[in-house]
């Protein structure tokens, strides 16, 4: 019985994060997001993010490197949290138990900059240019793992702050580097 719960549990779960993510993208799309922006340090939010991650992390390395003295911007902390999220959860995915995942922070040319590292496989070149396409996986065949919206509500939510989001492939791994402008009082 109780191996039957949790199989309704762990659906309902994925139907939960399914519509939630559908919404997110519908109003990304029709323009009806009303971020409601806040000053925060973004170590906040990587904190509370890494937290919440943490019972997941266990097949993992995860570093963390924030670097001293990144100023306070506006942010809107559920969006930016998503973000980080999504882009840790993409890592724990689509990376082998046993690598690493390195997140850093730092201050650079008056923009806010959170880079999510992992050590590979990293993203075929061919697919590179669509991953942020909504329902875009690079492999179509497992689809209990995704529905391929992540990357693009979370460059949606980047783009709402007037950042962007990148990708590339370094030593055999993803980097996802997203820059917020630093917003001065
Ligand atoms: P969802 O996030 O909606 O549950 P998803 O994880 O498949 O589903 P995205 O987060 O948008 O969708 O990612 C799109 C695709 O990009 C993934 O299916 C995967 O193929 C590829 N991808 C994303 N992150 C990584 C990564 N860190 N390393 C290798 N491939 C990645
Ligand atoms: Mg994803």
């Amino acid at each position: 019985k109780r191996d039957f719960l949790q199989g309704i549990y762990d659906e309902a779960l994925r139907l939960n994060r399914l519509v939630g993510n559908l919404l997110d993208m519908s109003r990304i799309e029709g323009g009806a997001l009303h971020p409601e922006k806040n000053w925060y340090a973004i170590d906040e939010v990587i904190g509370t993010v890494v937290q919440r991650l943490e019972p997941r992390l266990e097949d993992h390395h995860l570093t963390v490197d924030l670097a001293p003295g990144i100023p306070m911007t506006l942010l809107d902390f559920s969006e930016i949290d998503q973000v980080i999220t999504n882009l840790i959860e993409n890592a724990l995915k689509y990376t082998p138990p046993g690598t690493s995942i390195n997140i850093k922070a730092r201050h650079v040319d008056e923009k806010i900059e959170v880079s999510v590292r992992d050590t590979g496989p990293g993203v075929p070149r061919e697919h590179l240019p669509h991953l942020f396409d909504k329902f875009y996986r690079v492999d179509k065949r497992n689809r209990s793992m995704g529905t391929g919206l992540g990357l693009a509500i979370t460059k949606g939510f980047v783009e709402a702050h007037d950042g962007r989001l990148d990708v590339a492939n370094e030593d055999g791994g993803a980097v996802f580097t997203v820059r917020l402008p630093r917003v001065r009082v």
